[in-house]
C-alpha cells in the first residue's frame, strides 16, 4: 500500500519516529543566508479540510500503533490562523489520543503574531513544543544571514512561548557568523539563551551549502568561515557564558564535531567546558587526525583515538593532503562537512 498521505522533507532529528502531518509547505520566509532547504519553492498553508483527510488517512494507515509523538510539517506551523491551528490540533487529538507531544517549527514572528491568550489556547490544545532557529543572539550575525529578526524580538518570542506553556528547543548554528562576529555570536547567543532558559538548546556547526547566499559572501570575500578549532573555541565561549539556565545542552548532529558534549545544564556544564578542553589541548597532529576522522565518519568521540586501526586510517587519508602543500585541509573539512548537514 502506497503511503496515502502528503509529507514534507524535513523533519527535526528528534522527530525521526514521529507522526509526521503536513499543515504547510515550504517556509513563509525562505531568504535565510545559509539555508537552501526550500529554495525556488512556493509557501503555500494547506487547507484545514485537505489535512483532516491526511490525518483520516494516517489513523486508518497505522491502525493499532501507538504514537506518543506527533511533528507538524513544514517551516511554520504557527503561521496558520488560530481557528484552523486549533480545529487541527483537536482533530489529531480525537484520531490519535495516545499523543503526549505535538510539535512544530516555530518563528519568531509568528510566535509574536499570536497574543498570549491565543499561544495558551494553542499549547492546551496539544502544540507544546516549539522548533525555534534562534541560529545566534547577535544583531550583526542576525543581519548578516537575513534572519529577518533582531536578538530582542528572538528573546521575547521565546519568553512568549515558554510562558503560554510550551517547551521550547532553539537551535544555534556555531560558525554562523564567520571571523568576524565569532565572539560576538558567542556572548550574545549566551546572553538570549540566559534569558529565555529553553528547555533544550541543540547545536549545529555550519556547513555552507551550495548557491546559498552565504556561499557568494564567501566567495567574494565578504564572510570567512570558522576553522573547526576555532568553532570549538567559539562553542567553549559559548558555553562558559550560559549562566542560571537548566537547559538540555546538546551537539547533536552528524555534522558536529564533538558530539559527547551534550548534557543538562547547569550540572553538566563543568564535565562540557572538560570535553572541549580536551579537544583544543590535544597535540596538533591529534587534533588534526581526530577532525578528519569525524569528518569521514570513521570516529564518533575523542575515545575513539585510542583505536590504533582507525587512527591509521586516518592518517593514511590525511597523508597524502599533507605532502600537498596546496591543499588547505579547513577547505577539505569544510567540504565533508557541507556534505552532511
Ligand atoms: S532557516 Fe528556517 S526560516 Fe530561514 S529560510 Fe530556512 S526554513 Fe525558512
Amino acid at each position: 500500500m502506497n503511503y496515502p498521505l502528503e509529507v514534507g522533507p524535513i523533519r527535526p532529528v528528534d522527530e525521526a519516529d514521529s507522526l509526521l502531518i503536513r499543515t504547510t509547505r515550504n517556509c513563509p520566509w525562505n531568504r535565510c543566508g545559509f539555508c537552501v532547504n526550500y529554495h525556488g519553492e512556493r509557501f503555500s498553508i494547506r487547507s484545514p479540510e485537505e489535512i483532516k483527510r491526511d490525518i483520516e488517512a494516517a489513523a486508518a494507515y497505522f491502525e493499532g500503533h501507538v504514537f506518543r509523538r506527533c511533528f507538524l510539517q513544514d517551516g511554520d506551523s504557527l503561521i496558520m490562523n488560530t481557528p484552523d491551528l486549533l480545529d487541527i490540533l483537536q482533530y489529531i487529538k480525537t484520531h490519535f489520543p495516545e499523543l503526549e507531544i505535538i510539535s512544530s517549527y516555530g518563528r519568531t514572528k509568528s510566535i509574536l503574531g499570536k497574543s498570549e491568550k491565543e499561544l495558551k489556547e494553542i499549547c492546551s490544545a496539544g502544540l507544546n513544543l516549539l522548533y525555534c532557529g534562534m541560529e545566534s543572539g547577535s544583531d550583526d550575525v542576525l543581519q548578516l544571514v537575513n534572519k529577518g529578526v533582531d536578538a530582542a524580538q528572538v528573546i521575547e518570542a521565546g519568553i512568549r512561548a515558554t510562558q503560554a506553556g510550551m517547551r521550547l528547543s532553539e537551535f544555534i548554528i556555531l560558525g554562523l557568523g564567520g571571523i568576524t562576529y565569532s565572539e560576538d555570536h558567542a556572548r550574545s547567543t549566551a546572553v538570549a539563551l540566559n534569558a529565555i532558559n529553553p528547555d533544550k538548546i541543540r547545536v549545529l556547526s555550519l556547513g555552507i551549502k551550495e548557491g546559498s547566499d552565504l556561499q557568494k559572501k564567501w566567495q567574494v570575500g565578504e564572510f570567512d568561515p570558522l576553522p573547526e578549532e576555532q568553532m570549538i573555541e567559539e562553542q567553549l565561549l559559548l558555553l562558559e557564558n550560559l549562566d542560571g539556565i537548566t537547559s538540555h545542552y546538546a551537539n547533536h548532529h552528524a555534522v558536529d564535531l564533538l558530539l559527547e558534549v551534550r548534557g543538562q545544564l547547569p550540572q553538566d556544564k563543568d564535565n562540557l567546558l572538560a570535553i572541549l578542553h580536551r579537544f583544543l589541548d590535544l597535540p596538533e597532529n591529534e587534533k588534526c587526525n581526530f577532525i578528519m576522522g569525524r569528518r569521514l565518519g570513521i570516529y564518533n568521540r575523542l575515545d575513539d583515538l585510542h583505536d590504533h586501526r582507525r587512527y591509521q586510517l586516518v592518517e593514511d587519508q590525511l597523508e597524502p593532503l599533507l605532502r600537498d602543500c596546496n591543499t588547505d585541509l579547513e577547505v577539505v573539512f569544510h567540504s565533508l562537512r557541507a556534505k552532511i548537514v
